[in-house]
């Protein structure tokens, strides 16, 4: 994405965004973090409603998380699970080229998707994205254990208990991380932090960020402040924890791998 054209200041917000996608594969098929941009999205961005004006997408079908999929090797149907980390048409853009696939989400966040409340809601969850009644699976917002710091963590049904599901709240009603263990002593965890942070730098030990950002923040995030504590968790999280690896899903410069 290159939102407005790229005449947005640096400052304000990066001119390229990507759409951070995870595919892990495990005993019970493959499972998708996240699902950008779809094929049907790409073909008639007018699905996305205002806000394709302000994305500024590249509209490349190869780019899909569908494409990609079988660019390995796979078949889409071996996409057994998704866990989008929230329902904003960037991320669950894909669902419906997953037709099959469980998807697993806070009933919070499935909630404020299915009947939006506000100009804002309205605009940012599209209708058309889960119009082929996906097989959800939701889960109680307040539920959970805790993990490192982080409460309402879980692990969901029919997924191995390496992968969890960690409330991290303030973007959108039932915003989401996933967490996955690797088994790997050197590699630890990786933590997909959805749109909990925008810019890898927000993570740093002086926790950069710029007056730009903090306006585009206050725009994307329905709970500004709730927001500013799940991030400031994230980077003591990421600081106290060198083992523990995250990614968000916009900055096209942080990579897991
Ligand atoms: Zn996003």
């Amino acid at each position: 994405m290159c939102p407005m054209g790229g005449l947005l200041p640096q400052s304000f917000l990066p001119r390229a965004l990507i759409c951070n996608c995870l595919l892990i594969e495990t005993s019970s098929g493959l499972v998708l973090v996240d699902t950008g941009i779809g094929i049907r999205d790409m073909a008639d961005p007018k699905r996305l409603g205002l806000m394709h004006f302000f994305l500024g997408l590249d509209l490349k079908v190869e780019s899909t998380a569908a494409r990609q999929v079988e660019r390995l090797g796979f078949s889409i149907s071996d996409v057994r699970h998704i866990i989008p980390t929230h329902l904003d048409l960037d991320h669950a853009g894909g669902l419906s080229d997953f037709p099959t696939a469980e998807v697993h989400i806070l009933e919070l966040e499935k909630a404020a998707a299915l009947a939006p409340r506000t100009f804002r809601q309205r605009e940012r969850y599209r209708s058309s994205h889960w119009s082929h009644s996906p097989q959800w699976q939701t889960y109680d917002a307040d539920a959970g254990e805790t993990w490192n710091g982080f409460h309402r963590v879980r692990e969901l049904r029919g997924l191995p208990p390496e992968i969890l599901l960690v409330s991290l709240p303030g973007h959108t009603p039932g915003h989401a991380g996933v967490v996955v263990s690797t088994g790997l002593e050197d590699s630890g965890w990786l933590l997909h932090a959805g749109d909990a942070y925008y810019d890898r730098r927000a993570m740093d030990k002086n926790a950069v960020t710029t007056p730009g950002m903090r306006i585009f923040e206050r725009l994307a995030h329905e709970q500004f402040s709730r927001a500013l504590e799940t991030r400031e968790r994230l980077r003591r999280l990421r600081l106290d924890h060198s083992q523990i690896r995250s990614i968000c899903a916009h900055d096209a410069g942080e990579r897991l791998c």
